[in-house]
């Protein structure tokens, strides 16, 4: 889902419901936001680092986009996945390079009510990103949204306890087919 539609606050609550699923941590040389702790919500890393990390195929995917890199290190991801379902918070790009690599993954696409409101979203969360972020934000909200065709399924947030059922819902009957 695009930046801004509340996939962090759906995650949340996701995961406290089903304590086995487990985060795939990303690794992003974007500055880490007020409340984000490096190791939990991302590993905070030098452009540098990302390359090498490029270079060493360390990623099981990765892209550059809101000015930043954003990559999954494949090394966690594995061994989590060894445990149990893992969720990855990722952008379309990343997520159709994981799906050519694990086929069976499940791809869902959160969606706000409106493009509109995913504008009212963004613009208050207040976390001081500057107008031109934002505006390049929408713009990529824009084409994330097309992408959602793509997708096996698409969830509505309109609101972030039943967008985090139906979630659990997509997953738990993947389980039982
Ligand atoms: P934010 O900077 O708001 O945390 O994330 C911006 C976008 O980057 C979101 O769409 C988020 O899902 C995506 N993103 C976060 N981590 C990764 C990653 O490891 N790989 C890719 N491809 N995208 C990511």
């Amino acid at each position: 889902g695009a930046s801004g539609v509340g996939k962090g606050t759906v995650l949340g609550i996701m995961m406290k419901k089903r304590e086995d699923l487990k985060f795939s941590v990303s690794a992003t040389t974007r500055d880490p936001r007020e409340g984000e702790i490096n190791g939990v919500h991302y590993d905070f890393i030098t452009r540098e680092q990302f390359l090498q990390m490029v270079d060493a195929d360390a990623f099981a995917e990765y892209d550059i986009h809101h000015s930043a890199c954003y990559g999954t290190p494949r090394k966690q991801m594995e061994e989590k996945l060894e445990k149990g379902h893992v969720i990855l918070d990722i952008d379309p790009n990343g997520a159709f390079q994981v799906r050519e690599r694990y086929p069976e993954v499940t791809m869902i696409f959160i969606t706000p009510p409106s493009y509109e409101e995913l504008e009212k979203r963004l613009r208050g969360r207040n976390d001081g990103m500057a107008e031109e972020k934002i505006v390049g934000r929408l713009d990529r909200a824009k084409w994330e949204m097309e992408q959602s065709e793509r997708y096996d399924h698409v969830v509505v947030n309109d609101d972030v306890e039943r967008c985090a059922k139906e979630i659990l819902d997509i997953i738990s009957n993947k389980e039982h087919e």
